[in-house]
């Protein structure tokens, strides 16, 4: 077993922390107390090539293999501190552009992926809603077949990038009596009749990522839009969550990394009792312990990413993988702000956004709870 990286590897994930760190560093608590999304970093992060990442060169991607896209996210996790940012991008990338490049055909592929590479679109998905949330496949959206369109009707919930959203993938029942097997899936623009997006939703954390509700009321869209067979929404999903939480995922490894270096400093720097307080045994294993979740949060990712690599599927380790980081980010957020005592509790540091902002993790693609159910459904109980 080869656990190193190539010297390009290696470089990857130095551009990213290099390009982050230069082009993403703007007054974020300025936008953070808005609201406010941050177009220009958006637009730099399309040029930078992060919503290509691994999409075919026609369409206006890089073709990287999915270790090179977890090396690239971890270093902009490391460098970038605006986790709705970061958080709005792999939305884009693993639940839009992703989907439609695994299952779309060439028109759909010709026709949405461009814009979407170059960040002149915005997209993302929508699967909950206000009474379907974990047990996501109850959902009630409809789409009812009508000459050769679809008429859809429902309300999804809690959808990221929906306020700034050019196009959305809309899952909804085709076939109430097939079950799993009745879920299809549609590219849906904000200007097909019909669609409309509510207020934005104020959220604890994340708050530059733009999420919202979506109203499909009659909403028409064209048969050519459902994104593979009727009936492929269950698979579609499925791959979808296995990417995204195989990948999304990378950016908080590379906040957990640059949150221990900046504990390991204050640690050192920081003195009480005539020592710094790195020299108590109390703060020097909670350090340990917030570098080993680092270590294993980094293996289970690239084991994933390796996986996808070779073309296998990753249902159970991307479930584990998920789990493990979203929980090792929340902790070590949590004791990296302990360590920094009032100083980590105030506002003017990072350490109390980074514990608003890892709490989403638990809960978005699926909960620490639902990934414990898929995690134990393979064990055989
Ligand atoms: C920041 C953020 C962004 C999001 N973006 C999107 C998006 O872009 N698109 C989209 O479709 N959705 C999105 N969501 C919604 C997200 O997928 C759901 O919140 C999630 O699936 C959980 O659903 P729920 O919030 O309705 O909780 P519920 O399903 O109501 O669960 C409530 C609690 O019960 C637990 N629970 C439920 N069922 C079980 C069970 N069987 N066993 C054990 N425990 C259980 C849950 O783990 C949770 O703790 C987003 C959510 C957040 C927070």
């Amino acid at each position: 077993m080869d656990f190193s990286l190539s010297e390009e590897q290696t470089q990857l994930k130095e551009a990213a922390i290099g390009f982050a760190r230069k082009e993403l560093a703007d007054d974020l608590s300025v936008r953070e107390k808005k609201g406010e999304f941050y177009w220009e970093g958006w637009r730099k992060c399309a040029g930078f090539g992060l919503l290509g990442m691994p999409a075919p060169a026609r369409y206006g991607g890089l073709e990287m293999d999915p270790l090179s896209c977890v090396l690239t996210l971890e270093g902009l996790g490391y460098g970038c501190r605006d986790h709705g940012l970061l958080f709005a991008l792999n939305s884009q990338l693993w639940t839009c552009i992703k989907p439609i490049l695994s299952f779309g055909n060439d028109e759909q592929k010709e026709k949405y992926l461009p814009s979407l590479i170059r960040g002149e679109k915005v997209g993302g998905h929508a699967m909950t809603e206000p009474d379907a949330g974990s047990d996501a496949f109850s959902m009630r959206c409809r789409a009812r077949k009508k000459g050769d369109r679809y008429v859809l009707n429902g309300t999804k919930m809690f959808i990221t990038n929906a306020p700034i959203a050019d196009l959305l993938l809309i899952f909804a029942v085709t076939d109430p009596d097939k079950g799993f097997g009745g879920i299809s899936g549609f590219i849906v623009e904000k200007g097909f009749p019909g669609f409309s997006v509510g207020r934005p939703l104020e959220l604890m954390g994340l708050k530059t990522c733009p999420l919202g509700e979506v109203i499909l009321q009659d909403c028409e869209v064209p048969e050519e839009n459902r994104l593979g067979r009727e009936g492929a929404g269950t698979a579609i999903f499925n791959a979808e969550m296995e990417w995204e939480r195989g990948c999304l995922f990378a950016a908080h490894l590379g906040a957990m990394q640059r949150t221990l270096e900046e504990t390991i400093r204050y640690a050192r720097e920081r003195e009480q009792f005539g020592q710094p307080i790195a020299k108590n045994q109390a703060i020097a294993h909670k350090i340990a312990d917030m570098a080993v979740r680092i270590e294993l949060s980094r293996l289970i990712l690239y084991k994933v990413a390796w996986m996808k690599g070779n073309g296998q599927r990753a249902p159970l380790e991307s479930a584990i993988a998920k789990l493990f980081v979203s929980e090792s980010y929340v902790q070590n957020s949590l004791e990296a702000l302990q360590i920094h005592g009032a100083y980590g509790y105030s506002a003017e540091y990072d350490l109390e956004r980074h514990v608003r902002d890892s709490l989403a993790g638990r809960i978005y693609s699926g909960t620490s709870e639902i990934q414990r159910n898929i995690i134990s459904s393979f064990l055989d109980l």
